[in-house]
């Protein structure tokens, strides 16, 4: 079974590895209601994520404000209507690129950011930051023998209905392109990224693979 999960995508940028959980974060439903009654937080990020999360976020604070590389985002039609509907407590700046996160008292004080259109530099100093730039599966040791999709997070079950082996019939829920190959938890195409369910996730694939060894 492969379960060697994902990690968050990072800016590298000074200041980031000193406040991860005390101030930066990269789960709004894991750490969004510690900020409950936060005046402003900063998500960094204009994808689909970013977009869904910020607007989440709004649940526990009174504004958010999306950092954005780009001048658009890249997220569902619904969520980019939901930022733009006048009542919505989603500001957005596009082309941010942040530059530092500094600290107080060992907790993220001030964001620095500058414009990469005029150069112009801001900071600003949010109650939190999310960053949601992006998930990079561990799947590098995998890729060549079980089908990923586009982002390399691994395909599994229904997803492979078109696919089956001779001996051991249609794939299997959790199992891989590799015949008897499994694969649970943040890995996973289309998985929820929490730990409940990736608990769950292994808990079902080890059902698939009595089934499969009932099979054999
Ligand atoms: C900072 C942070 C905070 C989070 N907070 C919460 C929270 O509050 N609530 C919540 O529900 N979820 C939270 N999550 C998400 C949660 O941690 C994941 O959804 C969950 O851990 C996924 O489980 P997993 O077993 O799929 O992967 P992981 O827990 O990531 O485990 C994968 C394991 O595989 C190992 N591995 C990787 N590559 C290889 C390899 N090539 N060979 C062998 N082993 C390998 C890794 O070292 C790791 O031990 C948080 C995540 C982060 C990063």
């Amino acid at each position: 079974m492969i379960a060697s999960g994902a990690s968050y995508r990072r800016l590298d940028i000074p200041g980031e590895d000193d406040f991860i959980g005390a101030g930066i974060h990269f789960c709004a439903t894991c750490d969004g209601p510690f900020y409950k009654g936060a005046k402003n937080i900063i998500v960094v990020g204009g994808g689909n994520s970013a977009c869904e999360e910020g607007l989440h976020l709004t649940t526990f604070a009174e504004k958010v404000t999306l950092l954005v590389r780009g001048d658009t985002l890249t997220a569902s039609q619904v969520a980019i209507d939901k930022i733009n509907e006048p009542t919505s407590r989603v500001e957005v700046k596009f082309n941010v690129d942040v530059d530092s996160f500094e600290g107080e008292n060992s907790r993220l004080k001030k964001i620095n950011y500058h414009s990469s259109v005029t150069g112009e530099k801001s900071a600003i100093e949010p109650d939190a930051a999310f960053i949601f730039i992006g998930q990079k599966p561990n799947t590098e040791f995998a890729k060549n023998y079980v089908k990923t999709d586009p982002y390399g997070f691994i395909l599994t079950g229904h997803e492979l209905t078109h696919q089956s082996d001779e001996k051991f019939g249609e794939r299997l829920a959790f199992e891989t392109s590799m015949t008897g190959v499994f694969a649970a938890g943040d890995v996973r195409h289309e998985s929820i990224k929490q730990v409940a369910s990736a608990v769950g996730e292994g808990a079902a694939a080890a059902i698939s693979i009595r089934e499969f060894l009932k099979r054999s």
